[in-house]
């Protein structure tokens, strides 16, 4: 971890998306009680058990849906914020790697 829980959330990750009537019902930085394979909405890899990470749960439609986000892309995440962009492009090719 680069940077602080409370940097992490400076990020918005869906900004500039859906904005139809979702809403957010949680979003906070957990420990994971479980691995969450593939669960990393950013590179796809593994949210391992015990790892810091950010759970977004949002309801849309009438489902609840649970977004995850591994600490290594909420890093990437803040790196991106403060204007670079590098980290978070390596994470976005990483996705492309592990859904593939
Ligand atoms: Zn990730």
């Amino acid at each position: 971890m680069r940077h602080t829980e409370a940097d992490w959330m400076r990020f918005n990750p869906f900004e500039g998306d859906f904005g139809d009537g979702e809403k957010v019902l949680a979003d906070k930085i957990v420990t994971a009680a479980k691995t969450h394979a593939g669960a990393c909405l950013t590179c796809g890899g593994h949210v391992a058990v015990g790892e810091r990470h950010r759970a977004r749960t949002e309801a849309y439609n009438g489902r609840v849906m649970t977004f995850r986000f591994c600490g290594e892309c909420c890093d990437a995440h803040y790196d991106w914020l403060r204007g670079n962009e590098l980290p978070l492009e390596e994470r976005i090719r990483l996705r492309k790697a592990n859904v593939a």
